[in-house]
């Protein structure tokens, strides 16, 4: 498609913001009005209309995937050659280039490398732990802190002289040595990627002019979401010649968190008093049902800019909120729906997508979804089964049921650490390898005092010892006892808070590893469940089995992109959109979370649930559990007081608790029992 033919498919207001070329453009609409479309048209206009070159263009959004996304579309509309050199990246991406380019005047040797947040947190701790005793909290707080300074642009003297309290002149002074020392580490942080280049360009004339002759033009992706920094970056590229246009909605800013300041859209204004501003109404994403419900919740929020979007989809089918009794009832709910709406709706696993507010809720949803075969993509999370916890647990199983499997060996070993080394596991290995035996046999010969000294060999001695004892047990049938005796033995939660960043990381860790168990439990109960005459279980060994060729199939699937169900969390859903939409665990300190309503951050909840209502084209399914396990707890669950801004007439509701709720009603039978014992005296 040419640009003259995609601009005839643009309305007169996407058109104008298209054409627009004479000074800083923002483009502010809701969801779905097409203002990423604008961005991809508009450097296609560029290009092919304003005679500009494709590497004097660069475009930037906020995830990789949405990158990708709009490489893609920008792909159907340049030909060739046309688009050669175009950047379409993420902020931090742009950054790093323009480090990688400055390198020298930055002071930076060549080969620098790009700590990740663990990284920098090790690095934290031992600058923190040479003068004191300090918790994970404490470092994560420090760690926090100096990332919200880097985004708003606070060097570390200023950090210092404006600091409040002792606190905060602590973490200044913190502030200060953390990049002192990534500097002679050569190192840089996430945060610097924005950081470094802008206060290079306000500083350097020479490397500004360099990066100005480079960048001709820029395009931001979701502008709301920019931070101090990041808009300082295209204000000082971009700066009086004002070649830019911003698109973005001001209900779906839901980084504040992490430093985004929404009101860079009203700065832009004072900044570029040229600034023309485009506002778009219709919608050509979304069903009207689907549409009132997004703007009916989002009008609970204080407005700087009314908002009217409309759609002619149709009317469409009503929003359908689903209750369940917990939420294992809620994942085998979503998984079976989806199993048979995609042959009933003739659609393609691709076409569905289920958002949730935390990465956690997806465990119980991928085991189900494993179960019915269901192929699926998680993003912005790591899946359950590459997990490090579900990887040791996976290999102790392997190495239970296979003691010949070396690799799952090699894992574990020291894992709790049983003082076993490297030099120990390679004279090891020789020796079984000269006699053809796999290293946990090895470990039972006697020769082997012959080639490792007493201490290892007992050492080693007591690992297979503890793996036999766990096998014989496992032998007598009660192989699911004996392998959660086995995790308490060794002490495998203590060895994960040592390891951990911070102890409610820790004790995630060790419920996905009982999740696992759990699974393994059902797996076999399920296999024995069709013969009545066995006692109760299928062998644990095929359970096993089962259980890791799952493993293996989750990952292949990891590498073909092909037609999956979208996992997702609402942060990583904003700009996409699916023709079905399922967003789990509407409930009160689930979505809106708890730290917010706490905090009273409850607005910024509300456009992450306007996030991802209008992720939906054809059909929305909100779902909810009555009750939760929290902290190790089953917890009663208070449907998300969201759920009541909705249009009540346009909601479809399934086991609406106050309806035919069995449990209410039988407490409610208790209830009336106690009152007439009380009155009876
Ligand atoms: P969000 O706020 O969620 O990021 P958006 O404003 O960026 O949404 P787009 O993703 O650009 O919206 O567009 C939403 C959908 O509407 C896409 O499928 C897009 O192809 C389609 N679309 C955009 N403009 C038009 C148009 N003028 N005619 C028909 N379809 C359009
Ligand atoms: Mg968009």
């Amino acid at each position: 498609m040419s640009i003259q033919q995609r601009l005839a498919t643009l309305n007169p207001r996407q058109q104008e913001a298209v054409r627009f070329i004479d000074g800083p453009c923002l483009v502010l609409a809701g969801a779905g009005s097409g203002k990423t479309s604008v961005i991809t048209s508009k450097i296609a206009y560029l290009v092919q209309e304003c005679g500009m070159s494709a590497r004097r263009i660069a475009a930037v959004t906020f995830t990789n995937k949405a990158a990708r996304e709009m490489k893609e579309r920008v792909g159907q509309l340049l030909k060739g050659r046309e688009g050669h050199g175009l950047t379409v990246s993420t902020f931090h991406t742009l950054g790093l280039n323009i480090i990688r380019g400055e390198l020298k005047t930055l002071g930076y040797k060549p080969g620098f490398s790009l700590f990740d947040p663990e990284d920098a947190k090790a690095l934290l701790r031992d600058l923190m732990q040479k003068d004191a005793q300090v918790d994970a909290d404490q470092i994560n707080r420090v760690q926090g802190q100096i990332s919200t300074w880097k985004n708003d642009l606070v060097l570390p003297g200023q950090a210092l002289s404006h600091a409040a309290d002792e606190d905060e002149q602590y973490a200044a002074r913190l502030y200060e040595a953390y990049g002192r020392h990534l500097k002679a580490y050569n190192a840089v942080d996430f945060d610097d990627l924005i950081m470094l280049p802008v206060v290079l360009l306000s500083n350097d004339p020479e490397a500004l002019a360099r990066w100005r002759r480079k960048i001709h033009y820029m395009l931001v992706d979701e502008y709301q979401d920019t931070n101090i920094s990041q808009y300082q970056l295209v204000r000082l590229l971009m700066a009086e010649r004002g070649t830019f246009t911003v698109v973005g909605d001001d209900d779906q800013s839901i980084y504040a968190w992490r430093g985004a300041r929404p009101e860079n859209l009203v700065t832009l204004g004072e900044d570029f008093p040229r600034l023309r501003v485009i506002k778009l109404e219709q919608n050509y994403r979304s069903t009207q049902l689907i549409l009132r419900a997004a703007n009916t919740l989002i009008a609970n929020n204080p407005h700087v800019y009314d908002k009217a979007l409309w759609s002619d989809k149709g009317v469409g089918a009503p929003i359908r909120i689903v209750v369940n009794r917990h939420e294992e009832a809620e994942a085998e709910r979503v998984a079976s729906e989806i199993l048979t709406r995609r042959i009933k709706e003739r659609a393609e696993w691709r076409d569905f997508a289920v958002l949730y507010r935390g990465n956690f809720q997806a465990r119980l949803l991928e085991l189900k979804l494993q179960h019915y075969q269901i192929p699926y993509k998680l993003s912005g999370g790591t899946s359950f089964f590459s997990r490090g916890e579900i990887k040791d647990a996976m290999a102790y199983l392997r190495l239970l049921i296979n003691p010949g499997d070396d690799n799952a060996f090699l894992r574990i070993v020291n894992v709790p650490r049983r003082e076993i080394g490297p030099g120990t596991l390679e004279k090891l290995a020789n020796y079984a390898t000269e006699r053809g035996q796999s290293l946990f046999a090895a470990c039972h010969e006697m020769g082997l005092e012959q080639v490792l000294p007493a201490r290892a060999v007992e050492r080693l001695g007591r690992f297979t010892h503890f793996i036999d004892g766990v096998r014989k047990r496992m032998d007598q049938n009660e192989a699911i006892s004996a392998i959660r005796e086995m995790l308490r033995d060794m002490d495998y939660e203590a060895w994960l808070y040592q390891n951990a960043s911070a102890p409610t990381v820790a004790e995630r860790r060790m419920a996905n590893v009982w999740i696992l168990i759990d699974q393994l439990e059902k797996s076999m109960q399920r296999e024995a469940g069709d013969d009545e005459a066995s006692e109760e279980t299928d062998d644990v060994e095929s359970a096993i089995s089962r259980l890791v060729l799952r493993d293996i199939l989750e990952q292949q699937a990891e590498e073909d992109d092909s037609d999956r169900i979208q996992l997702l969390t609402l942060h990583a859903a904003k700009g996409l959109e699916f023709p079905h939409v399922y967003v789990m665990g509407l409930e009160e300190e689930l979505l809106p979370h708890r730290n917010a309503i706490e905090l009273d951050t409850v607005e910024e909840e509300r456009r992450l649930a306007y996030v991802g209502i209008t992720r939906a084209r054809q059909t929305l399914t909100l779902t909810l559990a009555r009750q939760r396990k929290t902290y190790g707890e089953l917890m009663d669950c208070t449907p998300s007081r969201f759920l009541d801004e909705l249009p009540a007439d346009d909601l479809e509701w399934e086991g609406r608790a106050d309806k035919e709720d069995p449990d209410k009603k039988q407490a409610r039978g208790k209830d009336a029992i106690a009152g007439l014992r009380s009155l009876l005296g």
